[in-house]
């Protein structure tokens, strides 16, 4: 999943919180990559409304699909919890 920087064009990352992924666990790894900033690393943190209309589209798809990961991965866990 990578997209390119509106600036300069080179690949951006979803940005990764180490503070989010020890509270959280895989959890809040996900949480935090579906809804973080998106980073350059060159120029930064880049705000979503810089990147064209169609990218934004997959961002948001993409940003639905982890959360929904999330969800399936916090479902598993309680289920797993009340089996024992
Ligand atoms: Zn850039």
């Amino acid at each position: 999943m990578a997209y390119q920087c509106p600036r300069c064009s080179s690949p951006v990352q979803r940005g990764s919180n180490s503070v989010a992924g020890v509270v959280g666990g895989a959890i809040g790894g996900l949480l935090y990559a579906a809804f973080g900033q998106f980073q350059c690393k060159s120029c930064g943190p880049i705000p979503k409304s810089e990147f064209a209309p169609e990218v934004q589209a997959k961002m948001l798809q993409g940003s639905i699909v982890l959360g929904l990961v999330a969800v399936v991965i916090l479902v598993a866990v309680i289920w797993l919890l009340g089996l024992k």
